[in-house]
């Protein structure tokens, strides 16, 4: 299968998505930029609250006329199965837009990124009748049960690193468990969840149970927030604008929040005799993968002193292997950053580190070689301090620090982190370590021999600290859109 194309001929819609079909509002114009060449690829509009309004009246009208939340549970399971179907027809048109309109490689967007947003949604529709309460024990002639409902408005507002899977982490369940939706795309890569709602639609997933707005952060996300007619915010972004959200809905009316935020996670190598080079593509991935664009990303490598030479070694010698290019050439194995001003805020924070003593292994600026475009160039950092910008800020791009251990109880408290804890990972054949170290993290997700997710879809994500709290995928990702009734009969 070809892969490869060419992005001036694949075309994209830009209005909002409300009401089951694109509209046109007025609002500020926002040009949106494919990262590997800096060229437009289209055009949105900030929709602000007016666009947020209307999408919230579609979803009401749309809640009513369907009866979505009241439907038989396998009745609402089947449309969500279409709407799987649907996105597995387009996958190649979604994979495409994918990788126009982010740092998402056009190897992993059609196989990967869009056969895997249709698994997510199939993964919530199988959860539609099975959503459970409890009879609990009550005295003679009394019932007692509890049930989950839906909050019926669900607004979600999501990044733009994996546009299109981080979406459906949050209308699939949201809509799984009788709600209907509206959300806000990011700015720079609308595009792909434009389409998705157009897949819904198409689908036979009735008219206004998805709304998908464009806009500003500030303008249309707030007023999704801050809308009294939507009953829970599901948030996935940065630590500084989820506390941003939470301050807002707290003086909205009381809604609850679900944060997936930011993260500084380590990964810890001990000695691994004879699985080194094996090691060193784990750890190189886990920091270079999607740019560095990745929540979960491994910023700080922890490595028992005694391999730490040989392990940097090879580390190295695999940011030297990488193939930067367009996202839509399927040879290209190193993205670019998404923005010209994501990658500023990337080198300046490098440079910030490196004023403050750290040390450059390799990288710390632009790469050479694509003369377009937003390469930064894989960096390795060490003598990192931990009171310094490189430890705690979270960079959002190929960088990772470097910092050697004795004992196991020094990379234990070198994992731990002031202000985040979204995951961590350690790489060891010692099962006892590994489950000392997972119990030890301060961190809602542990890997061990490996870092960063699978493609399973019943793992949970979610932090822990200045990460967020809430969970997205797995069970408790769509309970989080449920909320518990307790109802007491007394029959006497
Ligand atoms: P961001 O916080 O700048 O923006 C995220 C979304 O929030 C965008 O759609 C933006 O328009 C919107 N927004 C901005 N200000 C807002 C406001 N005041 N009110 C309402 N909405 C607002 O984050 P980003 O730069 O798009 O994404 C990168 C961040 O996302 C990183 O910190 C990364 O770690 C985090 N992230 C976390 C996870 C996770 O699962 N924990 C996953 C992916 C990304």
């Amino acid at each position: 299968m070809v892969l490869t194309f060419n992005p001036d001929t694949v075309s994209v819609s830009s209005g909002h998505h409300i009401g089951g079909r694109f509209v046109d509002l007025p609002g500020e114009e926002i040009v949106v930029l494919r990262p590997s060449d800096g060229r437009p690829m289209g055009t949105i509009t900030d929709g602000g609250a007016a666009a947020v309004d209307r999408a919230v009246a579609a979803a009401k009208d749309a809640l009513a006329r369907s009866g979505w939340a009241g439907m038989a549970p396998r009745d609402r399971a089947k449309i969500l199965f279409a709407f799987a179907a649907k996105i597995e027809e387009k996958a190649e048109y979604l994979g495409r837009v994918e990788a126009m309109g982010s740092s998402r490689l056009i190897s992993g967007t059609v196989t990967g990124d869009a056969v895997r947003t249709a698994g997510v949604v199939r993964y919530f529709a199988e959860y539609c009748d099975k959503l459970e309460g409890i009879v609990t024990a009550t005295k003679a002639g009394t019932l007692s049960y509890t049930r989950r409902q839906p909050y019926g408005i669900a607004g979600a507002i999501v990044p733009w690193n994996f546009p299109m899977i981080t979406a459906a982490w949050k209308f699939a369940p949201a809509l799984a468990a009788g709600n209907a939706v509206v959300m806000k795309t990011s700015e720079l890569t609308p595009h792909s969840l434009l389409a998705l709602a157009e897949c819904a639609a198409e689908a036979g997933l009735p008219a206004g149970l998805l709304n998908v707005v464009n806009g500003w952060g500030h303008t249309t996300g707030a007023a999704i927030v801050a809308h009294p007619e939507i009953g829970i915010i599901s948030f996935t972004g940065s630590t500084q604008t989820g506390a941003a959200i939470m301050a807002l809905a707290a003086h909205s009316g009381i809604k609850p929040v679900v944060l997936e935020l930011g993260g500084k996670s380590p990964q810890i190598v001990t000695q691994n005799p004879g699985e080194m080079d094996a090691i060193a593509t784990r750890v190189a991935n886990a920091f270079m993968v999607n740019a560095g664009q990745v929540c979960t990303l491994a910023s700080r490598l922890i490595v028992q002193r005694s391999v730490a030479d040989e392990l940097i070694d090879r580390v190295l010698a695999k940011t030297r292997a990488i193939k930067p290019g367009p996202t839509w050439d399927e040879t290209t194995t190193f993205a670019p950053v998404i923005s010209a001003k994501q990658f500023d805020r990337i080198d300046a924070l490098v440079q910030q580190s490196v004023a403050d003593g750290a040390t450059v292994l390799t990288g710390a600026s632009r790469l050479d070689g694509p003369n377009q475009g937003n390469f930064y160039a894989p960096t390795l950092l060490a003598d990192v301090g931990r009171d310094t910008t490189g430890f705690i800020q979270e960079f959002f791009g190929p960088v990772m620090s470097v910092t050697p251990y004795d004992e196991i109880e020094e990379a234990i408290a070198e994992a731990q982190h002031p202000i985040y804890g979204l995951s961590a990972s350690i790489h060891t054949q010692d099962l006892k370590l590994a489950m000392k170290v997972a119990d030890a993290v301060e961190a809602g997700m542990v890997w061990v021999n490996q870092h960063g997710r699978d493609p399973e879809f019943t793992y949970t994500a979610g932090g822990w600290k200045g990460s967020g709290f809430g969970k997205d995928m797995g069970r408790a990702g769509i309970e989080e859109f449920t909320r518990q009734k307790a109802v007491w009969i007394n029959t006497l």
